[in-house]
């Protein structure tokens, strides 16, 4: 953001002169990073509510750059996604979520993780073929993926919609709707498309406790869901309070700081090591 440039400079500076500053030189590092594989993938556990188990990770992509520091993905993606560099970003970042899916196997976990898929890049042509080519290279299974997908993402075009995602469930992959709840209100693509999860966005997690009207959308989606077959995520928990409203909604699955941040592979394989101590009969 503005004021939060370089090392704090671009507080001193003309804002125009060092936000355009700072576009050119996330332009030029941005596409270092990518050549370099400069990314990091952190993972942050989904947890059931019956049993507590960590169920599945979600893949959330860092960037820690020498000269801009550290950039957040909310600020790195779009601009990826304006520019196209979100197609190159996005297969490294297939790559490595392979990757740490065969460093989990060595170390004995066999837990599906979750990868991000931008809009721009599922509306690829070539998108399956460039998915698929990447899992062969690694010899892996679709089944140890899920695919997170905006509901803006699968809103539009939505024949061509249907049969890739029809497709993705056929090479092995789950499908989770994201941001459930922010998109169209339209909800009848629900029922024509194969998927696997809603993820409730943050949103409506937020004050699910202070707001009646929040709760209702949430018991709402949470019941459509099931009567279609579908698990629930509720993303953004951080309060216990929030997990025991969730749980007398039936809610399936919760992710959030509530149980933990997205950590870097190392530290999470600790920290699930340490969850199934903890969360044995
Ligand atoms: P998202 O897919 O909705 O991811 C959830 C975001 O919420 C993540 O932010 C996560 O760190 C954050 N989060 C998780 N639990 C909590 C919580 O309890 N409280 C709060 N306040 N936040 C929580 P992050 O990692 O900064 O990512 C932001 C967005 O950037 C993501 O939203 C996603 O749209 C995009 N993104 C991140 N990684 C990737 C990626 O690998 N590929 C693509 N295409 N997009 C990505
Ligand atoms: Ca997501
Ligand atoms: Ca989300
Ligand atoms: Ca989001």
């Amino acid at each position: 953001s503005k004021n939060n440039g370089v090392n704090g400079y671009s507080f001193y500076f003309d804002e125009l002169h060092t936000d355009a500053q700072r576009v050119l030189l996330l332009d030029t590092e941005l596409r270092k990073a990518i050549e370099s594989r400069e990314f990091e993938l952190y993972f942050q556990p989904k947890v059931t509510m019956e049993d507590e188990q960590i169920q599945g990770l979600e893949a959330l992509v860092r960037w820690r750059n020498d000269k801009l520091g550290f950039v957040s993905p909310g600020e790195f993606i779009p601009y990826a996604e304006e520019t196209g560099l979100i197609i190159p970003l996005s297969e490294a970042i297939i790559e490595k979520a392979c990757e740490a899916v065969i460093q989990m196997q060595q170390s004995g976990w066999k837990i599906p993780v979750a990868i991000n898929i931008s809009s721009i890049h599922f509306k690829q042509q070539n998108f399956l073929e460039s998915v698929q080519a990447i899992l062969e290279r690694y010899n892996m299974p679709a089944s140890n993926f899920e695919i997170e997908v905006t509901e803006r993402t699968v809103m539009n075009s939505a024949n061509e919609t249907v049969s890739k995602l029809v497709r993705l469930k056929q090479l092995g992959f789950k499908i989770s709707i994201d941001d459930f709840g922010t998109g169209y209100s339209s909800l009848s693509y629900l029922v024509r498309f194969p998927l696997d999860c809603l993820k409730i966005d943050r949103s409506f997690i937020q004050h699910i406790c202070s707001l009646a009207e929040k709760q209702a959308v949430v018991d709402a989606i949470i019941q459509m869901a099931h009567r279609l077959k579908m698990k629930v995520v509720a993303e953004g928990v951080e309060q216990a309070q929030q997990v025991d409203i969730l749980r007398k909604m039936k809610c399936d699955i919760i992710q959030g700081y509530y149980y933990s941040k997205p950590l870097p592979l190392n530290e999470l394989m600790e920290f699930m090591e340490y969850w199934e101590i903890e969360h044995q009969g």
